[in-house]
C-alpha cells in the first residue's frame, strides 16, 4: 500500500495472530517430518522468524510490539500461543521458552539488546531451569560468574545460541544468565531425547564445565527468578500452548468421525460431547488465567493460586478430551499417518510439568483458607 503522508510504499501491518495464520498450515504439515525424524523444527523456526514473530515479543524500544511484556496484548498473546500450539506443540514450546526469556529480562533487567539481536537474526532463545540431582552452580570471579554442573530437559539444546540458564549462588538464590552457548566449557547432549511425543523439541542435557558469564549478561539479581507470580503464574503460557494441542485433537477426532461415519453413533456422540466440553472448560479457564496471572492489580499469591488450580484442572480436562478421542478413533488414532497419533503422544508428553500435584495443593490451601472461592 502507498502511505500518502509519506509518499512512499510501505508495508500492509498485519498483527501477529493473522501474521502466523499465513504460515500455520506450512507448520502443522511440517509436525509430521519433524516427529518422524525426531529433528529441531528448523523450517518452522525460519517461518516464525519470517512472518516477525520471533521480534514481535520484544519490548517496543527493542523494534518488538511488547507482545510477550505487555500486559494490554495478553489477549492477542494468549491467541497466538494457542494458535502456535495447534500447528505444533513442538513448536509452541520453543516460542513460549523465547517469549518467556524476554519476560524476564524485561522485568528484571539485563541484556535485551542481545535477544533482540538475536530474534533478528532469526535465532530463538529459551529458559533452562530443570535440574536432576546435580545442578549448575555459580561462583563468583572477576567482572563475572562462572557456571558448573548440568541442566537437563533443555529444549532447543544444540540450537539456541544465548538461552537464559539458571544457575545456583552460595546462599542468594538462582542467577539467571544468558549463556553464550559458543564459550568454552559446555557439553550437549541430545542423545538422551528418546520421547513419546514432542520429539522435535531437543530436549537435552546440558554440561557446563567453568562457562564464564560476564556481569553484561546477567538478568536481575538472584532469587529473581523463582518471585511471584512471574515463576508460578506463568504457566498460563503454557496451558494457553497445550489448549492449542487439545484444540487440534478435537478437529482432528470430529474429522475421523466424519470419516469412519460413526458420527451418528449416540455413544460416540457422548464421548465427542465430552471431549468438546472438556476443551471449552479449558479454553475460558485459560483465558481466565492469562488474565488474572498478568493482571497488576491481583495480589500475587491469588494470581498464583489461581494459575496453580488451572493447571490442576486443565490436566484433568485434556486426559478426557485425549481418551474420548482415541477411545471414539479406537486402532487408528494409534496408526500414522493420521496426525491424531502424534498430536496425542506430543500433548501427552508436554503435559508432564513440574510439581502439578504441589500445586494442586497450593491452589487448596489458599481456597481452603477462603471459603472455596476467589472472589470475595
Ligand atoms: C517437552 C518438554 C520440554 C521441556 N523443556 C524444558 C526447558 O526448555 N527448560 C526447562 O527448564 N525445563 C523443561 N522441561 C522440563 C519441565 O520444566 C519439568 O522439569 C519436567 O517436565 C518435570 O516433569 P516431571 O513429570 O518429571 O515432574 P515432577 O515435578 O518431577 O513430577 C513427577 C511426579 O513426581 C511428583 N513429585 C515431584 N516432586 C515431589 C515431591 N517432592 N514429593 C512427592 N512427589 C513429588 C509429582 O507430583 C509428579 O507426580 C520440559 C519438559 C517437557 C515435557
Amino acid at each position: 500500500m502507498v502511505n500518502v503522508h509519506l509518499q512512499a510504499r510501505v508495508p500492509d501491518m498485519v498483527d501477529a495472530v493473522g501474521a502466523f495464520a499465513a504460515i500455520a498450515p506450512e507448520i502443522f504439515a511440517d509436525a509430521a517430518d519433524v516427529d518422524r525424524n525426531g529433528n529441531f523444527p528448523t523450517g518452522a523456526i525460519a517461518a516464525l522468524a519470517g512472518a516477525g514473530l520471533l521480534t514481535r515479543p520484544l519490548p517496543r524500544a527493542h523494534g518488538g510490539e511488547a507482545l510477550a511484556v505487555d500486559a494490554a496484548a495478553i489477549d492477542n498473546y494468549a491467541a497466538l500461543l494457542t494458535d502456535i500450539g495447534a500447528a505444533s506443540l513442538t513448536v509452541g514450546r520453543l516460542f513460549e521458552g523465547h517469549c518467556n526469556a524476554i519476560l524476564l529480562v524485561d522485568r528484571y533487567g539485563g541484556p535485551m539488546a542481545t535477544l533482540a539481536a538475536e530474534a533478528t537474526a532469526g535465532r530463538i532463545s529459551g529458559v533452562w531451569n530443570a535440574e536432576r540431582g546435580v545442578g549448575v552452580t555459580a561462583t563468583r570471579c572477576g567482572n563475572g560468574w562462572q557456571l558448573s554442573g548440568r541442566k537437563v530437559h533443555c529444549s532447543g539444546a544444540g540450537s539456541i545460541r544465548r538461552p537464559l540458564v539458571t544457575a545456583q549462588t552460595p546462599g542468594n538464590g538462582p542467577l539467571m544468565c544468558l549463556v553464550d552457548m559458543a564459550s568454552d566449557g559446555i557439553a550437549v547432549d541430545l542423545s538422551v531425547w528418546q520421547a513419546a511425543g514432542m520429539r522435535g523439541t531437543a530436549t537435552g542435557t546440558v554440561n557446563f564445565d567453568d562457562v564464564f558469564v560476564a556481569d553484561d549478561d546477567i538478568i536481575g539479581a538472584p532469587g529473581d527468578y523463582y518471585r511471584a507470580p512471574l515463576f508460578a503464574g506463568g504457566a498460563w503460557r503454557v496451558l494457553a500452548v497445550q489448549s492449542g494441542g487439545m484444540r487440534q485433537i478435537l478437529a482432528l477426532h470430529a474429522a475421523q468421525l466424519a470419516r469412519s461415519g460413526r458420527g451418528a453413533d449416540p455413544v460416540s456422540r457422548h464421548r465427542f460431547a465430552a471431549a468438546a466440553g472438556a476443551f471449552e472448560a479449558a479454553r475460558l479457564l485459560v483465558a481466565e488465567a492469562a488474565h488474572r496471572a498478568t493482571d497488576a492489580t491481583v495480589p500475587p499469591e491469588a494470581a498464583v493460586a489461581y494459575v496453580d488450580l488451572a493447571r490442576a484442572t486443565f490436566e484433568t480436562l485434556v486426559l478426557l478430551g485425549v481418551d474420548a478421542a482415541r477411545r471414539n478413533a479406537g486402532l487408528a488414532a494409534f496408526l500414522g499417518p493420521d496426525p491424531l497419533d502424534r498430536c496425542c503422544r506430543d500433548l501427552e508428553t508436554y503435559l508432564r510439568q513440574p510439581m502439578l500435584d504441589a500445586s494442586r495443593d497450593n491452589a487448596a490451601g489458599y481456597l481452603l483458607a477462603r471459603g472455596g472461592t476467589f472472589e470475595r
